[in-house]
């Protein structure tokens, strides 16, 4: 068996020696004589296991004493709808920032609860660049501002995160949490799937401010309510339990990584290996400010789009599948998340010379 470079934008690549574990422990995890999916998720392993999971969360992302941090599911699109009920008040509204397709997603979901202004969006949807912050028309009566640090599927990031003064600021950071320090302090409220870049898919990361939680509309599911999931701990019904449990070891990997600036590091060198050459390259073009560029999601296109099958086929060949443009999208997309190893872009890199050797 041979493991490959994998280019997924999610669900994602995970850590080789997370993998082992979890195939260590499958059969029984430490003495218990069972493995975590068949435990009771009342029962003490794997309450130790929710907690310390929970811990290192809080260690690696520094978060603050007055955030809870919820184990949920619905993913990022059920948070599209979780966020409004939650916070905006019924007649209500909010501010939504627009640079990608998630969050014209986002946009479209809140618009179902209240009025959803659009802060900053791009000319003709064309997610090429963060708009300048002091265009922004943010509307005082606002409950919050959202926003996308990263669009996954453009590959447009914002590397800090914006002023709106005293607005709870809501982030979607499904593609870029844990991929480098992150200011919690300057949110109300950050949600992830944890699917890219933290575990499996099934697990809803999300860390709110207390202030913000115990104003959800009384119709909002009580397995939604940040009020109702923070008093039950996550645990007002069954969570997904085994989810949990990888990403916690995911999160103690990160920290044996040397925590987040640790990955930051990598990640950016990563990311610049790939983006120096797409910008000495005329065969390759990205279309993004780079200032703007994500560290998490590279896209390219090839100069010529007849080529992207054979592209794709000879890199899956190679050993590098999940290299396809999202359908909205086209032409190519790298997800280069944390457990993705520098050989790995180095290998997509050689890959993408020789491609244009023989075909450019
Ligand atoms: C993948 C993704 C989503 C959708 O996540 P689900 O967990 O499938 O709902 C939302 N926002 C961003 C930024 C994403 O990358």
């Amino acid at each position: 068996m041979s493991r490959v470079f994998n280019f997924s934008a999610g669900p994602a690549t995970l850590p080789e020696p997370v993998l082992e574990q979890v195939r260590d422990e499958m059969l029984d995890w430490r003495g218990t004589g069972m493995s975590v999916m068949e435990m009771s998720h009342r029962d003490k392993p794997f309450m130790s296991i929710a907690a310390e999971a929970e811990a290192d969360l809080r260690k690696l992302l520094k978060v603050p004493e007055n955030y809870k941090v919820l184990f949920l599911q619905g993913g990022a699109t059920g948070q599209f709808a979780f966020v409004p009920m939650n916070l905006m008040p019924a007649g209500g509204s909010a501010d939504y920032v627009v640079t990608g397709s998630w969050g014209k997603k986002a946009i479209k979901e809140a618009g179902k609860y209240g009025t959803a202004n659009t802060v900053a969006r791009p000319a003709d949807d064309v997610f090429n660049h963060i708009p300048a912050r002091d265009g922004w028309k943010l509307d005082p009566n606002a409950a919050y501002v959202h926003y996308t640090p990263n669009e996954t599927i453009e590959g447009v990031e914002f590397h800090n995160a914006p002023d709106v003064g005293d607005k709870p600021l809501v982030g979607d950071f499904s593609s870029t949490i844990l991929s480098r320090p992150v200011d919690v302090a300057a949110h109300g409220l950050i949600y992830a799937g944890a699917q890219k870049n933290a575990g499996p898919a099934g697990l809803t990361m999300v860390i709110v401010r207390d202030d913000l939680i115990g104003k959800a509309r009384p119709e909002t599911p009580s397995v939604f309510d940040y009020k109702a999931a923070a008093d039950g701990e996550s645990m007002l019904n069954t969570p997904p339990c085994f989810a949990w449990y990888v990403s916690g070891l995911v999160f103690k990997w990160l920290l044996d990584q040397g925590g987040l600036e640790g990955m930051a590091e990598r990640n950016q060198r990563k990311a610049r290996l790939l983006y120096d050459y797409i910008d000495s390259e005329p065969f390759y073009t990205n279309p993004v400010n780079p200032a703007d560029r994500s560290f998490m999601n590279v896209t390219f296109t090839l100069a010529n789009p007849e080529l992207d099958a054979a592209f794709l086929e000879g890199a899956k060949a190679a050993g590098m599948p999940g290299l396809k443009g999202h359908r909205s999208v086209g032409g190519m997309r790298a997800s280069i998340y944390n457990a993705m190893p520098e050989e790995g872009v180095k290998a997509l890199v050689d890959y993408m010379k020789d491609f244009v050797k023989k075909n450019g």
